[in-house]
C-alpha cells in the first residue's frame, strides 16, 4: 500500500477505527458488494500491524443518508474518539467521502492533524499533518464534491425532462396502474375501481372527508405499498381521513399527469441540524400539469369543484359550510348595520338566533340587531320555494337518476366482493383436489385453506346481503316526478335533514343581509340570489313564547286591583268564578296567583292580627333561633294558629315575652351561664 511507512508504533498502539458508512437503505441492501468491502477494511488493519481486539468498526451510519445535515450518531463518535486522541488511523472506502460536505471532512482533518491520527484508504495511507497529504486529501474532497453536484444535476435534468413530456413514471395512488406498454390506465380489478368511484360519490353525498369516512365505516379501502416488504402490492385496510383527503386531491384521478405538486424545503435547528421537509406547491406553481394525460375516475372540472369544496370546508380558514343546526341562514348571514357576519346562537335550545359578532368585539353600531331565527328563516324559506316553480323539476329528475346510479354502486361493491370469495374458494378447492391422495400433510393443509375460503365466501354474501337489506327501496321515476312537484312538502318533510336544506337554500341564495330597521318589532331581510337578484322583506318579529303564555290583561287587572287586599287562595277562586284562565288556558291555582303578583310586583296581604306576630319575629325579640320557636309551638309551650297563607301565627304580648324569656334563662341547653351556676350533685 501506498505509504506504508507513515505507520508507526505511535499509531500501532492506539485503536484503529473502520468508519462504514452507506447512504440510503436501498444502498445497503443492493449494494452488498461495496459493505462486504467495507467490512474488509478491518482485515487491512489487521494486515498493516494493528492487534485484532485494537480495530473498532463503527457502522451506526450504514443506512444513514450523508445529506445535508441529518445527524449521523457515527460520524459523531468518530470525531469524538479522535480528539480524545485515541485513534491511530480511520479507515474508510475513499477518505475524502467520509462525510458528504467538505466541510465536516475538513474538520476531521483539522482534528486528525493535532492527535497525529492517519487516514487510510484503498488508495493508501495520508498524515494529515503533512502539508502534501492535506493538499491531496482537500483536492481529493473538492473533486468528489463536484462529481457529485455534475452527477446530480444530469440526473436533474433528465428527469425533469422527461417529466415535461410526461413520461417520468412515478408511483401511481392506488386505482391506477401502468400497463405493458407502460401507460396509465385504470386498475382493471374492479372491487379496486369500485372502491375509488364510491370516495368520489360518498363526498358529492355528503360533501365532507369525514363524511366519506363514516360512509366507509363498514367497509375496507385498497392501498398500494411503495417500498417495503409489501412494495408493489395491494393491501386491504381501513379508510382514513388523511386517505380520504389524499385521493380527493390527487389529480392523478382526474387523468392530469403533475409533476412537482410537492417540493422539498429545508429548515435549520438552532443547534445547526437540517431538516428536510415536503412542502405541497399550491396548484398554480405545478411545474408540469398535463390534462388528459391518461383516462381517469373523475373529470378535471369535477376535481376543480371538489377542491373548491375542501376549501369551503375548512373552517379554520373563514369558510362556513352548512352544519347540521336548525338555523337554515347559517353562516350565510350578514348584519347590514356593521357589515360582520352574524352568529348563529344555541343558547335556548328551542329557539335559535342570529347574533351581530360585533357584539362580542363590544363595537355594535345602534342598528346592530341579533334576531329570533324562525323569523329570518320563515321568510326566506316561503321566498325560496315560491323561486322553485315547476321548471326545475327537470333538474330534481337529473340529481335523482344519479342517487340511483349511487344506490347501485353501493351493493355493487359487495357483489364484487362475494365474487371475488367464490374465486379463491374455488381455486383452493381445485388446488385440494390437484394433490396427489398419498401426500397427506399437504392435502391437510390444503384442506384447512380450502374450508377458510368458504368461510370468507359465507361472510361475504351475508355482507351482500346485509347490504341490500338496509338500503331503503328507491322510488320510480313517475314517484319522484310527483314528489319533485310538492316540493313545498319535501321542504317540511321530517326526513329532510336541515344540512340538506341548507345546501338547497345555498344553491340559490348567495347571502342574506340583515338591514338596519329603525321599527323594532319589525325586521328587514335583503336576499342576494346567486343569479345577481336581490330582495328586500319586511316582517313582524317573532313573538316570545313567555309574552305569548302570558295571562290575558283582565285577571292581571283584577289581582292588581284585589291583590293588596284578598289573600291568595281566595284571589284564585274569585278569578276561576268570574271565567277567566291563564294563558295556558287553564283554571288558576295559588301559584298561577302567586306568579302574576311576583311578575306585577303586587303584595300580598298581611297575613297577622293585631297583637301576633310571626315565628322570625318572635325569635328575634328572644334572641333565640326559629328553631326554638317551633320547639316550643310543637310541644305546646307556646301558643299559635294557622292563619292566610298557611303561616304560623303568634299571639303575643309583655306576659308571653317574659315567659319565654325566662324559659331561656332557666335552661341550660340555651343559657351556658345557667348550666355553670347549677350545684353539681356527683364528685
Ligand atoms: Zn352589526
Amino acid at each position: 500500500m501506498n505509504g506504508e511507512g507513515k505507520i508507526t508504533r505511535v499509531h500501532r498502539d492506539r485503536l484503529a477505527v473502520v468508519y462504514l458508512r452507506q447512504s440510503s437503505m436501498v444502498q445497503v441492501r443492493e449494494h452488498t458488494e461495496s459493505t462486504t468491502r467495507q467490512y474488509g477494511l478491518a482485515e487491512e488493519a489487521v494486515r498493516l500491524g494493528w492487534a485484532r481486539q485494537d480495530v473498532v468498526v463503527i457502522d451506526t451510519d450504514l443506512g444513514v443518508s450523508g445529506r445535508w445535515g441529518v445527524a449521523r450518531a457515527g460520524f459523531t463518535e468518530l470525531v469524538g474518539r479522535v480528539c480524545s486522541g485515541e485513534v491511530g488511523a480511520i479507515f474508510g472506502i475513499e477518505i475524502s467521502r467520509l462525510a458528504r460536505s467538505n466541510a465536516e471532512v475538513a474538520r476531521l482533518m483539522e482534528f486528525a492533524a493535532i492527535t497525529e491520527t492517519l487516514l487510510i484508504d484503498a488508495d493508501g495511507v495520508y498524515d494529515p499533518a503533512d502539508v502534501n497529504d492535506r493538499m491531496l486529501l482537500g483536492m481529493k474532497s473538492t473533486i468528489g464534491e463536484v462529481e457529485l453536484h455534475v452527477m446530480a444535476q444530469r440526473l436533474h435534468a433528465a428527469k425533469n425532462a422527461a417529466a415535461q413530456r410526461g413520461e417520468l413514471r412515478t408511483p401511481l395512488p392506488v386505482g391506477l396502474v401502468y400497463d405493458e406498454a407502460g401507460d396509465v390506465v385504470i386498475d382493471p380489478d374492479a372491487e379496486v375501481q369500485a372502491a375509488i368511484r364510491d370516495v368520489f360519490a360518498a363526498f358529492e353525498q355528503t360533501g365532507s372527508a369525514y363524511g366519506v369516512v363514516a360512509a366507509f365505516a363498514t367497509r375496507r379501502f385498497p392501498l398500494r405499498a411503495y417500498g417495503g416488504v409489501w412494495a408493489g402490492q395491494l393491501r386491504w385496510g381501513k379508510l382514513t381521513h388523511a386517505r380520504v383527503l389524499g385521493v380527493l386531491k390527487n389529480p392523478g384521478y382526474a387523468g392530469a399527469y403533475v409533476h412537482g405538486r410537492y417540493t422539498s424545503r429545508r429548515r435549520v435547528d438552532p443547534d445547526g441540524t437540517v431538516h428536510t421537509g415536503l412542502v405541497e406547491r399550491p396548484r398554480a406553481e405545478w411545474p408540469v400539469l398535463i390534462k388528459d394525460h391518461h383516462p381517469g375516475y373523475i373529470t378535471w372540472e369535477q376535481f376543480l369543484l371538489n377542491e373548491a369544496k375542501l376549501a369551503a370546508n375548512r373552517t379554520n380558514a373563514g369558510a362556513r359550510p352548512p352544519r347540521e343546526g336548525s338555523a337554515l341562514c347559517q353562516g350565510i348571514i350578514a348584519c347590514g348595520s356593521c357589515g360582520k357576519p352574524m352568529r348563529t346562537n344555541y343558547h335556548t335550545d328551542a329557539r335559535p338566533s342570529y347574533e351581530c359578532s360585533s357584539r362580542a368585539d363590544r363595537l355594535t353600531t345602534p342598528t346592530c340587531r341579533s334576531v329570533a331565527a324562525s323569523t329570518v328563516d320563515d321568510a326566506v324559506a316561503e321566498q325560496l320555494l315560491a323561486a322553485l316553480n315547476p321548471t326545475e323539476v327537470a333538474l330534481a329528475l337529473a340529481a335523482a337518476d344519479r342517487v340511483t346510479d349511487r344506490h347501485q354502486r353501493v351493493s355493487r361493491a359487495a357483489e364484487l366482493a362475494v365474487e371475488r370469495a367464490r374465486y379463491d374458494a374455488e381455486r383452493a378447492e381445485r388446488a385440494f383436489h390437484a394433490v396427489e391422495p398419498e401426500n397427506r400433510l399437504v392435502a391437510r393443509s390444503l384442506e384447512a385453506r380450502w374450508e377458510a375460503k368458504l368461510a370468507t365466501l359465507a361472510e361475504a354474501e351475508q355482507a351482500l346481503a346485509a347490504a341490500t337489506d338496509t338500503l331503503p327501496p328507491l322510488p320510480g321515476r313517475a314517484e319522484l316526478e310527483q314528489l319533485a312537484a310538492d316540493l313545498p312538502g319535501l321542504w317540511h318533510a321530517p326526513t329532510t335533514s336541515n344540512k340538506d336544506r341548507k345546501r338547497l337554500l345555498r344553491t340559490l341564495i348567495a347571502d342574506i343581509t340583515l338591514l338596519p330597521e329603525t321599527d323594532h318589532d319589525k325586521v328587514a331581510i335583503g336576499i342576494r340570489w346567486h343569479t345577481g337578484a336581490t330582495d328586500e322583506l319586511r316582517v313582524a318579529r317573532a313573538v316570545h313564547p313567555g309574552t305569548a303564555k302570558r295571562s290575558p290583561s283582565p285577571a292581571v287587572e283584577m289581582v292588581t286591583r284585589l291583590g293588596p287586599t284578598t289573600p291568595t287562595a281566595e284571589l284564585a277562586n274569585i278569578l276561576n268564578a268570574a271565567g277567566l284562565t291563564t294563558g295556558h288556558g287553564r283554571p288558576f291555582d295559588v301559584k298561577a296567583v302567586q306568579w302574576i303578583r311576583h311578575a306585577y310586583h303586587i303584595p300580598a296581604p298581611v297575613a297577622y292580627a293585631e297583637g301576633e306576630i310571626s315565628v322570625a319575629q318572635a325569635a328575634e325579640r328572644l334572641g333565640c333561633s326559629t328553631g326554638v320557636i317551633y320547639y316550643w309551638i310543637n310541644t305546646g309551650q307556646l301558643d299559635a294558629h294557622r292563619g292566610s297563607g298557611h303561616r304560623l301565627c303568634i299571639p303575643w304580648n309583655g306576659q308571653i315575652q317574659h315567659a319565654c324569656n325566662r324559659r331561656i334563662i332557666e335552661s341550660g341547653h340555651l343559657n351556658p351561664a345557667a348550666r355553670r351556676s347549677k350545684p353539681r350533685t356527683r364528685r
